[in-house]
C-alpha cells in the first residue's frame, strides 16, 4: 500500500468500488485494498468448472444494478457494460409441467394466472406504473420521506407484511408459487416480516427493468467500475487482508466494505463499548449452497416458458417452499430445498462453448452449514426438467461454510451480510441517525450491512462515500460519476 491516498476502501465489493468511484469523481486519490486473489466480492465471474464456461460465482441477475441511482449515474452502457434480457424473467416450474411465468408485461403475466389474473394486476399493475417509485424509495438513505405516489402507497401497505399474509389473495398454485418463490429471496421464514415487502420489490422490478444478467459476466461490472477507478488515478490492489485498522497507512477517510463482526475484529478497543455492543447484537441470516454447474445443452424444462426464464425458483407449491424455508429457520436441511437457479445463456449465449450451457443454483441452509446440498439441488432440478442430469459436464459446489470462507462478509454463508428483519432493514447494522458514520472520526462502513442492504446497486457504497465527502473533505455535491473515464487495465496485486 503506497501510504499517499486521500481515502482508502477496504474491501472491492460492489459497494466497496462504488464507493471508491464516488471518491474519485470527487477528485480523490483512493486507494482499494481487496484481501480475496480477485476484485468484485460478489460480482465476480470465473471458469469455476471447464474452460470456456464463464459462471457468476455470486450474484447473476441483475433488477437492482439496472434500477440503482447509482448505476443510472455511473452508465455501464457507455463502459461497454450490456444487459441482456431473458424473454421470461423468472419462471416457477410445478409438477405436472405447469408453472407461473413473469414476463416484462403485467398483463401477459397476469393472462396466463387464470382466476388470479385480476388479483395479479390489481396488485403488480400500480406498482409496474410507478416505475422507479419504488425502487428509489427503498435505495434511498431513508431519512426524507419520499414524495407521495399510488406505487409507494401501495408498496406501503404491503411492504412490512409477510408473504405468507400477501399471497392470502392468490388462489391458484400458480401465483401463490410465483409469490413465494420472489419472497424467498428474503431468506427468511415466509410468515415472517417483511418477505412481502422484498416479493413485491423484486416482482415490480420484473415488469420495469427486468432481471436482466450481465453480458460476459457479472464481473464485466466489476471491471467497468475498476477502470474509471484507475483512470482517475485510483489504486485497486488485492491478495491483502486487511487485519487491523491500525495496519492501515493513514488516510483521512477509511470506507470499510466488510461485515460488522469483521469491522469489531479490526477496530478492537477503538470502539465505543456501547457501539460495539450494539454492532454484536447484529444478526446474520440463512447460509446458501451453491452448485454451478457445465451442462452439454440447455436445461430440458418440462415447462415449455420455462426454458426462456432467465431465473427460476424450485420447490413447488406455496406450502411446499414455506415448510423448506421454516425447516431452515429451524436448523435444518430440507430434503425438498427452495432452489435459486439462473440460466444466463437463455440471454447471453457467450458464457458457453457452442451449444452448451452453463447453470447457477443454489439453497437455503442453516447458518454455518457444512453439508453438500448438490444431491437435493439436483434432484430438485430433475423433479421439474427430467433429464437434466444426464447433461452434466461438470459442477463445483460451495457450501455455506465455503462461502465465509471465501469471503468474510458472507458470516455463516449469509449471502446477506446480515438478515432482513424489519428491524434490521430499517436500521442498519445499527440504529443511528447516519449508519454509515462510525464512532472512529473519518472511518465509515459501507458494505451491505448497511442501508439499502443486500444485492449489487452499490448504493451502501455510494451514500458511505457521500457523507465522508460532506464530514471530511466539506464536499457537499454530488460528483459526476459519468465524467469519470474508463481506462484498459485495472488491477494490481500486492507489491
Ligand atoms: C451466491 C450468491 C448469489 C447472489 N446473487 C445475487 C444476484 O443474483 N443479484 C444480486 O443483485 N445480488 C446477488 N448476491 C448478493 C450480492 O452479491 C451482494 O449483496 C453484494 O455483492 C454485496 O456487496 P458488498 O460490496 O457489500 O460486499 P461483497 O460483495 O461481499 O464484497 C466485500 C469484499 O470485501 C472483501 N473483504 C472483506 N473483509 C476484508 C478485509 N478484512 N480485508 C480485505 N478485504 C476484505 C471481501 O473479500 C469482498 O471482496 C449474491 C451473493 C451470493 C454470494
Amino acid at each position: 500500500m503506497s501510504g499517499d491516498a486521500d481515502a482508502i476502501v477496504v474491501g472491492s465489493g460492489p459497494n466497496g468500488l462504488a464507493a471508491a468511484v464516488t471518491l474519485a469523481a470527487a477528485g480523490l486519490r483512493v486507494q482499494v485494498v481487496e484481501g480475496a486473489g480477485t476484485p468484485g466480492g460478489g460480482c465476480r465471474t470465473e471458469e469455476l468448472t471447464l474452460p470456456g464456461f464463464r459462471h457468476d460465482v455470486c450474484s447473476a441477475a441483475h433488477p437492482l444494478a439496472l434500477a440503482s441511482p447509482f448505476f443510472r449515474r455511473f452508465g455501464p452502457a457507455a463502459r461497454g457494460v450490456r444487459f441482456a434480457q431473458p424473454q421470461v424473467v423468472y419462471a416457477h416450474p410445478l409438477d405436472g409441467g405447469r408453472a407461473g411465468v413473469v414476463t416484462r408485461s403485467v398483463a401477459e403475466t397476469a393472462a396466463r394466472l387464470g382466476d388470479d389474473a385480476a388479483a395479479y394486476q390489481r396488485l403488480m399493475q400500480p406498482l409496474a406504473d410507478g416505475g422507479m417509485a419504488v425502487a428509489d424509495a427503498v435505495l434511498s438513505s431513508m431519512r426524507r420521506p419520499p414524495r407521495y405516489s399510488r406505487a409507494l402507497a401501495v408498496y406501503a401497505r404491503h411492504g412490512l407484511r409477510s408473504a405468507a399474509a400477501v399471497a392470502r389473495r392468490f388462489r391458484t398454485e400458480e401465483a401463490r408459487g410465483l409469490f413465494a418463490g420472489v419472497a424467498a429471496h428474503t431468506m427468511l421464514p415466509l410468515d415472517a416480516s417483511p418477505t412481502a415487502g422484498v416479493a413485491l420489490l423484486l416482482g415490480s422490478l420484473a415488469h420495469t427493468v427486468g432481471w436482466p444478467v450481465v453480458e460476459g459476466g457479472s464481473a464485466r461490472l466489476t471491471d467497468a467500475m475498476i477502470e474509471a477507478i484507475v483512470a482517475a488515478g485510483g489504486q485497486v490492489e488485492t491478495g491483502h487482508w486487511v487485519r487491523s485498522l491500525a495496519g492501515l497507512p493513514p488516510a483521512a477517510a477509511t470506507l470499510l466494505d466488510v461485515s460488522p463482526r469483521t469491522f469489531l475484529a479490526l477496530a478492537g478497543e477503538a470502539l465505543p463499548a456501547r457501539y460495539r455492543d450494539a454492532l454484536s447484537r447484529f444478526r446474520y441470516g440463512f447460509g446458501a449452497c451453491k452448485v454451478d454447474f457445465a451442462l452439454s445443452g440447455p436445461v430440458p424444462w418440462r415447462n415449455e416458458a420455462a426454458r426462456q426464464a432467465g431465473t427460476l425458483h424450485l420447490g413447488g407449491g406455496f406450502e411446499e417452499i414455506a415448510a423448506a424455508e421454516a425447516q431452515v429457520g429451524r436448523g435444518q436441511h430440507p430434503d425438498s430445498p427452495y432452489v435459486l437457479v439462473v440460466q444466463a445463456g437463455v440471454a447471453d449465449p457467450a458464457r458457453a462453448p457452442r451449444g452448451q450451457h452453463t447453470l447457477w443454483a443454489y439453497c437455503h441452509v442453516p447458518s454455518g452449514s457444512a453439508v453438500d446440498m448438490t444431491a437435493r439441488i439436483e434432484a430438485q432440478i430433475e423433479r421439474f426438467a427430467p433429464g437434466f442430469r444426464d447433461l452434466v459436464l461438470a459442477r463445483s459446489t460451495r457450501t455455506a461454510a465455503d462461502e465465509e470462507a471465501s469471503n468474510p462478509n458472507y458470516v455463516g454463508g449469509d449471502i446477506t451480510c446480515g438478515a432482513q428483519t424489519v428491524r434490521q432493514v430499517l436500521a442498519r447494522p445499527v440504529a443511528r441517525w447516519n449508519p454509515y458514520r462510525t464512532p472512529l472520526r473519518g472511518v465509515y462502513l459501507c458494505s451491505a450491512a448497511t442501508p439499502p442492504g443486500p444485492a449489487v446497486h452499490g448504493r451502501c457504497g455510494e451514500l458511505a462515500a457521500l457523507t465522508a465527502l460532506r464530514d471530511i473533505f466539506g464536499i457537499r455535491d454530488q460528483p459526476d460519476l459519468s465524467a469519470l473515464q474508463p481506462c484498459a487495465t485495472g488491477t494490481r496485486s500486492p507489491q
